[in-house]
C-alpha cells in the first residue's frame, strides 16, 4: 500500500501551484480520489487524511465498500459507465454521478432517487474524443439533453464531465478540455448556469486545471498503479 498521508499532500499541493501558474483561484479545484479497485483499508487511510470525496467505476464493488465503511461524512461520486439496470443502486447510494450520457439514464436516475435525499448531482459525459470510448453524448446533442434534464425534479444538473483520449503533450491534452469548457460557457450563458467542469487525470491533471477544471479525478497519483 502506497503512503496516502504523503500522497495526498504531495497531490493537494501540486493542485496548488497549478491552480497558481494558471491564475485560478486557491482552492477552486476539487480533489476528487479515484477508488476504484481500492481497498476499505486504503480508502479509510485517505479519509483520515481528510479527504471527504471518493470516485468509483463499479456500481457492485462500490455500494459493498459504501456499506462496509458507513460514513456519512464521505461523499462518493459515480464515474463510470451507467447501465439502466443499475440506476437504482446509483441513485440511492452515491450523492454525485459524472457520467450521464443520455435521456433514458436520466429519467431512470432521476425516479430511483430516494425521496428522502436531496436531488442527485450529475454531470453530463461529453464524448469529445471520439476514437476514445463509447460513452459520453455528443456535442452536437448536448443542448437537447440539457433541455430534458433539467426538468427532472431530483436531478440537479451541475455540469459536465470529459475523460479524453490520453496524450503525454500538453497542448493536445488541453486541446478537447478547452472545448469542454466552450461548451459549458455555451450551456451555461444561454439555458442554466453550471458550476462543475469534471477534467483530468493523472496523467492530465495540469492541462485540465489550465483550461478550467472544478473537480479532478484522480487515482493512480494517490493510490498507486492499478494492478
Ligand atoms: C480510473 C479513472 C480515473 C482516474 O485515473 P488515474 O489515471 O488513476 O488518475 C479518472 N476518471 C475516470 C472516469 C476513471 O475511470
Amino acid at each position: 500500500m502506497k503512503n496516502i498521508d504523503k500522497s495526498l499532500e504531495l497531490t493537494r499541493s501540486r493542485i496548488g501551484r497549478i491552480e497558481q501558474k494558471y491564475g485560478r483561484e486557491p482552492g477552486s479545484v476539487k480533489l476528487l480520489a479515484v477508488s476504484k479497485s481500492r481497498s476499505t483499508t486504503e480508502i479509510c487511510a485517505a479519509r483520515e487524511c481528510g479527504q471527504i470525496d471518493f470516485g468509483e467505476n463499479y456500481v457492485q464493488e462500490a455500494v459493498d465498500k459504501i456499506h462496509q465503511i458507513n460514513d456519512p461524512r464521505l461523499i462518493w461520486h459515480f464515474i463510470g459507465p451507467v447501465q439502466s439496470n443499475k440506476t437504482r443502486q446509483i441513485a440511492t447510494h452515491f450523492q454525485w454521478v459524472h457520467s450521464v450520457d443520455r435521456i433514458k439514464i436520466a429519467q431512470r436516475l432521476n425516479e430511483a432517487r430516494p425521496e428522502h435525499l436531496p436531488p442527485l448531482n450529475i454531470c453530463i459525459q461529453i464524448n469529445i474524443s471520439h476514437e476514445n470510448s463509447k460513452s459520453g453524448v455528443s456535442p452536437d446533442d448536448l443542448q437537447q439533453l440539457v433541455a430534458e434534464c433539467r426538468n427532472l425534479p431530483h436531478l440537479k444538473l451541475r455540469g459536465l464531465m470529459a475523460l479524453p483520449a490520453p496524450s503525454t503533450d500538453i497542448e493536445l491534452q488541453r486541446m478537447p478540455f478547452r472545448q469542454v469548457k466552450m461548451l459549458l460557457d455555451a450551456v451555461s450563458s444561454t439555458v442554466l448556469p453550471l458550476d462543475t467542469l469534471s477534467i483530468g487525470t493523472t496523467q492530465d491533471m495540469e492541462a485540465a486545471i489550465a483550461e478550467g477544471a472544478t473537480i479532478v479525478r484522480i487515482g493512480t497519483a494517490l493510490f498507486g498503479a492499478r494492478s
